[in-house]
């Protein structure tokens, strides 16, 4: 069996090194040579044929060599796709020639030639990992494990797949040698430091998005064809048929892609997937997917509200750049719902969470823990929660009386062959406590009784609302405020002027205005499933072409 070093620095064969001498152009180069640079964006692709090129990375201060590429190896990694600044050096050692192919040439030949198009993903892939392995340090992050606005921020990073190094207030020591280099005090932090050595105090995720080079340069003049809000899977399976099928499209994110289901530890009900597979690997092999095809992702991008201007749609983000579109996808999804008890607010990020990942349990390893919900993704968090080498005990806690009601049997099943979890049916919490974290859950069922759980981690998983603040005004949503869509628009609605002027009634996923569509949690009706929202995102895109074709 092939190992990972393997599929990350593969050999082409000279067949495929042909067929690629057709697409790019030949370079001699002479050893000292540097042909691509740490911080560099949309940099060539090059392949060996004579010499020797060494891939270094200096994230820890000294040179760090990878690997050295020889006749037949390629360069780059998941960032040709994706825009995002290199993490690597490549300096030639010896003479030779490569050929270079720019990031367009590049995308052409792993569209035309699909297995030697698979076998450069699986090595982009397979090399991040790696070198995320290999104790790359990429951006620092100081701060208190305590303090929610570190928790955001560790957690805008591990969802966007940023290399960073978590630095301890209170545990490790180079924290206070650094505070005191940079000349700041505690109370400054978190701080987050790039990797020309510039610093943030207490950054916004969109500091941290610029310096880590994830947000991509948007074009307020442009009239995209499709602008997507939101990258779950409904907007990432809309973004990959719609690039591949030659659409402009644009995604824009104010959090991560991957959505809800990035932060699934096990999705096991997706189609292919026999063993399952998690939230977080899905959605990164969607996003790099689109990102092959040439959409553009833009994290993290929060839009504000969305209009008409003429035969365009155009949408207003936060910073108030104005982005103007002929179609746009509402794939915004839904915000999980919070608990109306005192002192919640305090404790969002200091001991309260939405999603059971590998960093909320590292958070709280061997320690006694409570979750809250009833439904599957409380199963899952409990089953993972549970698991060897985590927490000691879960505290399952949900206001109906039986779990078979709201949760797959597969995991009502496990659930209950599981030692170290209680189930608490019939049960309210009614109170938090805590000096700056929780410390302690206050519980209440049905009869009046009362007991507490000493635990530093609560786990909310009680459903969500739309994600639909920022369409007010703008299209039709339902009482419960998701986006009504084609036979759930009144007919008062959908026989208006606007669809008279259209010459059309709404197609199934559009919304009240003709061209802005609704695929997802986000839609009225929708299955909650990542199944469905990826259908309902690909099907969409043949609407768009529809809407387009009609519109010229
Ligand atoms: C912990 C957990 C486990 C789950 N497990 C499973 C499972 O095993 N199987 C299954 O089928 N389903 C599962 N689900 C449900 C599934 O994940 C959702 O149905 C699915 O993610 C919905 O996709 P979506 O694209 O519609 O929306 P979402 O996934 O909610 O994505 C919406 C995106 O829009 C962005 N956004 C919102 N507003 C804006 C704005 N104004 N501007 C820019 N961006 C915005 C958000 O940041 C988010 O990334 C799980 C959900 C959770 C929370």
């Amino acid at each position: 069996m092939a190992s990972e070093r393997d599929i990350a620095f593969p050999i082409l064969s000279d067949q495929d090194l042909a067929a690629l001498q057709i697409r790019g152009k030949l370079r001699q180069v002479r050893a000292g040579e540097v042909l691509y640079e740490e911080g560099e964006r949309n940099h060539s692709f090059f392949v060996v044929l004579d010499g020797a090129v060494e891939a270094v990375e200096h994230s820890r201060g000294t040179p760090h060599p990878l690997v050295v590429h020889r006749h037949g190896n390629f360069s780059g990694d998941i960032d040709l796709f994706t825009g995002r600044r290199l993490l690597v050096t490549g300096r030639v050692i010896e003479d030779g020639t490569v050929l270079e192919l720019s990031t367009e040439d590049l995308r052409r030949a792993v569209d035309q030639l699909p297995e030697l198009g698979a076998i450069i993903i699986k090595a982009f892939i397979q090399r991040r990992q790696l070198i995320l392995n290999d104790g790359f340090q990429g951006v620092k992050l100081i701060g208190s494990r305590f303090s929610p606005e570190a928790y955001r921020l560790r957690d805008f990073a591990t969802r966007n797949a940023i290399p960073f190094r978590w630095i301890d207030l209170e545990t490790d020591q180079e924290a206070e040698a650094l505070l005191r280099q940079l000349d700041v005090p505690a109370s400054a932090t978190p701080i987050l430091i790039g990797r020309n050595g510039e610093y943030h105090s207490r950054p916004s995720l969109e500091d941290f998005g610029a310096c880590a080079g994830l947000t991509a340069a948007l074009e307020p003049e442009h009239v995209y064809d499709l602008v997507i809000v939101g990258s779950g899977p409904a907007g990432l399976a809309a973004a990959v048929y719609a690039a591949s099928e030659g659409l402009d499209v644009l995604v824009a994110d104010s959090m991560a892609a991957g959505g809800q289901a990035g932060t699934s530890m096990r999705i096991e009900n997706y189609l292919g997937f026999p063993a399952g597979i998690s939230g977080a690997e899905l959605t990164q092999n969607a996003l790099m997917q689109a990102q092959r095809f040439g959409a553009t992702v833009s994290v993290p991008t929060t839009v504000r509200s969305l209009g008409m201007d003429g035969g365009d749609r155009v949408l207003t983000l936060t910073d108030g750049t104005r982005l103007r579109t002929r179609c746009v996808l509402i794939a915004s999804g839904v915000e999980y719902r919070k608990l109306n008890v005192p002192h919640f607010n305090q404790f969002e990020g200091a001991g309260i969470y939405y999603a059971a990942t590998e960093m909320e349990a590292r958070l709280c390893r061997g320690e006694e823990v409570v979750v809250f919900g009833a439904g599957n993704s409380a199963g899952q968090a409990v089953v993972y929660l549970s698991g060897r080498d985590r927490c000691s005990h879960v505290h399952l806690v949900m206001r109906g009386d039986d779990l078979g009601k709201s949760m797959s049997r597969y995991l009502v099943d496990r659930i209950e062959g599981l030692e170290n979890v209680t189930v608490h049916p019939n049960t309210q919490i009614t109170g938090l406590q805590g000096d700056g974290h929780l410390g302690v859950v206050e519980l209440e069922d049905k009869e009046g009784r009362r007991r507490t759980i000493d635990t530093s981690a609560l786990f909310l998983l009680i459903g969500a609302d739309p994600k639909t603040e920022w369409l007010r005004n703008c299209v039709e949503l339902d009482k419960k405020g998701f986006v009504l869509t084609g036979r759930s628009l009144s007919p008062e609605v959908a026989g208006n002027e606007r669809w008279h002027a259209a010459g059309r009634s709404p197609f199934l996923l559009e919304t009240s205005i003709p061209g802005i569509f609704a695929a997802g949690d986000v839609r009225s009706g929708s299955t909650k499933r990542v199944a469905a929202a990826v259908g309902e995102g690909a099907i969409t895109v043949s609407f768009v072409h529809a809407h387009i074709g009609r519109a010229v």
